[in-house]
């Protein structure tokens, strides 16, 4: 005796005749199809009776080497007596045949992924059978090859061809071309060919008896729950293989039994734009694949949607108008009752309609707004809930252009979806041409190995970048990112020949000037232009932002360092700057040529006559970030890279430098090299310049502090500057800069004679700083975590490189996702846990934020959340999809303590 019989457990649940065993909060057990199947019965709909077998049952039988639970087999039995007496119809009987369907519904829906047997039952007596009940024998036989197909395919692993085949001889020797032209002895002829087909592949005839077949086809499903296609999508869609498959057996019902018969698919609203309005298609007399198949041209439900479509044929609404009146008030009836949008199948028999299947519906991110929005306006559901009914991540569809889902695609690469949108341009291979072309209002993408931080303007000029080179947190997918230009990094295959001004792709050449499309959201290139939607903002947007603005507890600031960027950051609702990396104010090309005379100085004096050239220019830019931000906090860091980026780098660069700035070409070339480093993100960067050249950070905190003076001084809101330091490991390291920062801004609030509010903080982005947060916070008020440089310290895997092997470890299930895009939450997570938690012993209110790319991720988002911290900054586009997820972080945090 197994443990399952001592135990009694249920392995099949009924549904039915106005009641059922289990309901719609039992999708584990039930699979989505079961419980919302045993739910409509609940709720008195017009369902088919039948039954489900559990999804445990299939994990059981996975774990037993494919075999069933010993009282399976009573339990089926039971099931479908049930059936038989629900519908007077008894299963294998010669006159008065029960057909079935048998089909396979996991946990979440996977479309098309396993198999479904329909007409199940019939065999050389029953067939006659049905065809006496139905009054049509050409339709018994019609349903009996498609059984014998489908069951031959899905069942037995014959292939469908060989169906085809025979039925395409039939047509042509009638010579008729539609399927509809074949009369009842046609068919009979057809299923003797079948027959006759299946024996001789299988070398024993088609099962006749009706349980032989149920068990063969239960059994199918279990399997095809196995099959590569499914596996394949468990693996995309990230669903367990443990959660297993439902099978459910439900009396069949017939659409194609004349012309009062039907079956269609609806869906409550609108899925491509929310509309309120009942939407969706049918056919008359014709089964289920019929409406996919695609052979016939379905019929709208409504008569409004038929003239609006100017179609001739009629509407659901006037072909059938008592069955539609029916079905619009199940169809609003289950639109309520799920308080979600519905996705709906019905077949309706000889005028009696049957619903099939219910689900919530799938949609576009900008139906699922509206969807939302109009749901909490109508009192359905809570402004909570529609805030939980959004996709934080969907928000980028409705932020930049997508491409048009029914064009064509002719795709060359595959690289990262560094960052969103879609763009269409000509090829340049330079930075320089971009800018050319770009200001001269040509549409251009910009094709590059990697880009460094003197690309900056050519990115900024370009409609999209591409690059060959780099994960997602290199310099072009941070800065596409933060400009909100789709960008595509690390297409690995695309050979850039800059000389010869073209680039090769799978045989395939695009020079300069030719047309490409990238698509940022999926890391697509494609060759020539492609039809775009343009995004529009509606006031649901709106709406829906200001409720999870008022849900949310963490702060939602942006990584900005340009007066656009700070722009576009408090259009979208940021609440502050978060990070200001001013390396890229030096590349600006009104003081390149100062920066570069700052690092070619000799000693301390020649810096600090460089850095006097500067000091203007930066406190310019203070100003005008901290007037766009009007008093909101602005987190500046001082100067993190090696100062080599800095430098031009090759001979050719060096010369035309020397000569546009006077400098020396031999001193410019000797200095590049000095400056070399082999490891340049472990090498002489962030506070270590601090440490070795006081002067540069002197520079910038006086820049700081003079720009707030001003601002104070003009009576606008004074601004609450927060100086932070990069890439510092030691409290000692903290201490010194510390002192740096509080002894300069001293003397300038002297020199003005002005009080002005600061914090000084540090950036934790190396898991030492991490451990050793309680050091830190003697001297830090702050702590951004630097997730991006953290992630790569603490793997030991480069930020800029990953992308050429990262795949292969995604690929192989070893990373699940790239812990440069989603925080690794074990592992970096911990780091931030222990700096949270030792930052905060030393000092309570040490405030913490995140502003690595994983500021705007949101699974990151929701880990930040958990830990507590105070804000997550983000670039300004994704400013939105993080307030959003913070919002639901917060409701799944208080929904867990209740
Ligand atoms: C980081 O390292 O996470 C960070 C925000 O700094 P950057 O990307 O500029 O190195
Ligand atoms: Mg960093």
């Amino acid at each position: 005796m197994t443990t399952q019989t001592l135990t009694k457990t249920q392995w099949v649940y009924a549904f039915g005749g106005g009641g059922a065993d289990g309901d719609a909060s039992m999708k584990n057990l039930l699979g989505g199809k079961g419980a919302n199947l045993a739910e409509m019965s609940s709720l008195g709909l017009p369902v088919p009776p039948g039954f489900t077998i559990t999804t445990e049952c299939c994990t059981h039988y996975y774990s037993n080497g494919n075999t069933y639970p010993a009282d399976l087999d009573g339990q089926v039995a039971a099931g479908l007596a049930r059936v038989e007496e629900l519908t007077g119809k008894r299963f294998g009987d010669a006159s008065n045949p029960l057909l079935v369907s048998v089909r396979s519904g996991a946990r979440a829906s996977m479309p098309g992924m396993m198999d479904t047997v329909l007409n199940l039952g019939l065999n050389d007596q029953t067939v006659d059978g049905l065809a006496k009940l139905s009054g049509d024998r050409r339709f018994a036989f019609d349903s009996y090859r498609r059984f014998i197909q489908m069951y031959s395919n899905v069942v037995l692993g014959l292939d469908h061809h060989m169906f085809e085949e025979i039925l395409d001889e039939h047509k042509e020797r009638l010579d008729v071309t539609i399927d509809t032209a074949l009369s009842a002895e046609d068919w009979e002829r057809v299923v003797a060919d079948y027959k006759k087909a299946v024996e001789a592949d299988l070398g024993k005839p088609f099962p006749q008896d009706p349980q032989a077949q149920l068990w063969g086809a239960i059994s199918a499903v279990f399997a095809s729950w196995m099959n590569d296609r499914a596996k394949f999508y468990r693996r995309m869609h990230d669903i367990p293989e443990s959660w297993g498959t439902a099978v459910n057996v439900q009396s069949m019902v017939f659409g194609n039994m004349g012309e009062t018969s039907a079956t269609g698919v609806a869906f409550t609203r609108n899925p491509s734009t929310g509309e309120n309005r009942l939407y969706g298609e049918f056919l008359i007399n014709a089964q289920g694949e019929d409406v996919v198949a695609g052979i016939r041209t379905p019929q709208a439900l409504t008569k409004a949607a038929r003239e609006e479509m100017g179609d001739k044929a009629p509407s659901m609404e006037e072909a059938l108008p008592a069955v539609f009146t029916q079905f619009k008030t199940v169809v609003e009836t289950l639109e309520k009752h799920y308080r979600d949008m519905q996705d709906i199948e019905f077949t309706v028999e000889q005028g009696r309609l049957y619903m099939l299947q219910t689900r919530n519906g799938k949609r576009t991110a900008k139906a699922a707004l509206k969807i939302a929005v109009d749901l909490a306006n109508d009192g359905v559901i809570s402004q909570e809930e529609a805030v939980m009914r959004v996709e934080p991540a969907s928000l980028d569809q409705l932020l930049h252009p997508t491409i048009d889902p029914s064009s064509e695609r002719d795709v060359i690469a595959k690289g990262l979806p560094a960052s969103p949108g879609a763009a269409t341009g000509q090829v340049v291979f330079t930075a320089e041409e971009a800018e050319r072309l770009g200001s001269a209002g040509e549409a251009v993408i910009l094709v590059r190995d990697e880009t460094s931080p003197e690309d900056i303007r050519g990115m900024d000029a370009a409609r999209g970048i591409l690059t060959a080179r780099g994960g997602m947190t290199s310099h072009a997918a941070v800065v596409a990112r933060g400009m909100g230009r789709p960008c595509v990094s690390g297409a690995g295959e695309i050979l850039i020949d800059e000389k010869a001004r073209e680039f090769r792709v799978r045989g395939r050449a695009f020079k300069a000037g030719d047309i490409i499309t990238i698509d940022g959201s999926n890391g697509e290139v494609l060759s020539g232009a492609v039809k775009m939607i343009e995004p529009e903002l509606s006031g649901d947007f709106a709406a829906l932002m200001a409720w999870a603005d008022k849900t949310r507890r963490l702060k939602v600031r942006a990584n900005a360092e340009t007066p656009l960027d700070a722009r576009t950051a408090r259009q979208f609702g940021a609440e502050g700057i978060g990070l200001c990396r001013t390396e890229h104010m030096f590349f600006d090309e009104d003081r390149i040529a100062a920066v570069r005379e700052m690092i070619l100085a000799d000693d301390e004096r020649g810096r600090r006559a460089a850095l006097a050239k500067i000091l203007p220019m930066q406190r310019a830019d203070f100003v005008q970030l901290f007037t766009i931000m009007e008093g909101l906090p602005v987190t500046i860091r001082l100067l993190d890279p090696p100062l080599h980026e800095f430098l031009p780098h090759t001979e050719e660069d060096v010369k035309a430098v020397a000569e546009a700035t006077g400098l020396d070409a031999a001193k410019l070339w000797r200095r590049a090299r000095e400056l070399h480093e082999t490891n340049p993100m472990l090498g002489h960067r962030g506070c270590r310049l601090g440490v070795s050249y006081p002067e540069i950070y002197e520079m910038q905190v006086r820049a700081i502090f003079e720009a707030a003076c001003e601002i104070a001084a003009s009576g606008k809101a004074a601004p609450i500057p927060e100086i932070m330091h990069p890439l510092v490991a030691k409290g000692e390291e903290m201490r010194f800069l510390r002192q740096l920062t509080d002894r300069t801004a001293k003397e300038v609030l002297a020199e003005k004679n002005m009080q002005i509010e600061y914090m000084v903080g540090t950036m934790v982005e190396l898991p030492r700083a991490a451990i050793r947060a309680g050091d830190l916070a003697e001297h830090a008020e702050f702590f951004s975590f630097g997730t991006n440089d953290l992630t790569q310290t603490t793997f030991g895997i480069s930020r800029d490189d990953s992308g050429r092997f990262l795949n292969a470890y995604i690929d192989k299930g070893i990373f699940e996702k790239d812990p440069f895009v989603s925080l690794d939450q074990d592992g970096v997570g911990d780091l931030i846990r222990i700096a949270a938690e030792r930052g905060r012993a030393q000092r309570p209110d040490v405030k913490l934020g995140i502003c690595g790319e994983h500021g705007g991720d949101p699974a990151s988002i929701e880990f930040c959340e958990r830990v507590g911290l105070d804000y997550v900054s983000c670039s300004p586009y994704r400013v939105p999809i993080a307030r959003l997820a913070a919002a639901q972080a917060a409701i799944g945090e208080r929904e867990k303590d209740r």
